[in-house]
């Protein structure tokens, strides 16, 4: 039988330290949101796909004009793909991405009247597609709760060992048993910016983290708070830093950019 989370405790102990994992980060993160700017439901799924493997500053920064040229499906079904992939290429895998942009046009004009359907089951169906962009699309763009499993959310709800599960489906179910459905998309984003911006990859900022006294895994990162704040990322690095009582000043001022640049 796989092992859903730690043996010592109850299911009642993890949901209400799930609970309060949540409510701190949501102090933590008030300014947490989807951070590929767009404007409906066929800018996030075209945003999405390009943000495989990209920064979403990167992304960003190629979608104002990539909009305009290509403001319907219709557009991306009939585009001439040398000039697609001109406009996408500084985000990396600009091939790939295009056949995926076009097809995405092209089955949303023939299976859906050119627009992007509200139902995961048929968003999966579509090129490009998978599930983690699928809830991204449906809880940003249609407002249907969903739980978005990236690197960010896997290594974090594993940091806080809040399941044992390696399958990002089997993530996605695990954690949403634990949180009300109406909280994930929320969630998703503030377990996605504690990710980007305190608790790193490779130097979790430990120190200076508002989640120390709470997570499993402190120690997985510098403890000194001298030493973690300066690993504080983002441009509220500062309010971050003061949430645990450490002086905003000592945050690197490069570490405030207004874009935090993580995949
Ligand atoms: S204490 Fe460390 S490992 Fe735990 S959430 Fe904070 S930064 Fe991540």
């Amino acid at each position: 039988m796989t092992r859903t989370s730690a043996p010592a405790e109850s299911s009642l102990a993890l949901t209400r330290r799930a609970r309060r994992i949540g409510r701190l980060l949501t102090e933590t993160h008030p300014d947490a949101h989807c951070e590929l700017d767009h404007d409906g439901p066929l800018q996030l799924a075209v945003a999405t796909i390009l943000s495989a493997q990209c920064t979403d500053k990167r992304v960003n920064e190629v979608t104002p004009k990539l909009f305009t040229r290509y403001p319907t499906a219709a557009d991306y079904a009939g585009a001439n793909r040398a000039e697609l992939e001109e406009l996408i290429r500084p985000t990396g895998f600009f091939r790939n991405k295009t056949n995926s942009l076009i097809g995405l046009g092209q089955a949303l004009v023939e299976r859906h009247g050119g627009e992007v359907p509200g139902r995961l089951d048929d968003l999966v169906t579509l090129p490009g597609i998978g599930r983690k962009t699928a809830n991204v699309i449906l809880g940003n763009a249609f407002d249907v709760p969903g739980i978005t499993v990236d690197t960010h959310f896997q290594r974090l709800v594993g940091r806080w060992k809040l399941t044992a599960e390696n399958d990002p489906v089997k993530i996605e179910h695990a954690i949403g048993a634990l949180y009300p459905k109406r909280d994930w998309t929320m969630l998703s984003h503030r377990i996605i910016f504690h990710g980007r911006r305190v608790c790193h990859a490779r130097k979790p900022a430990c120190g200076a983290c508002t989640l120390a006294k709470v997570c499993p895994s402190f120690g997985a990162g510098p403890t000194e708070p001298e030493v973690a704040v300066k690993l504080l990322k983002g441009p509220r690095a500062g309010a971050l830093a003061e949430a645990v009582g450490l002086d905003p000043a000592l945050v690197p001022a490069a570490a405030t950019a207004t874009t935090v640049d993580v995949p």
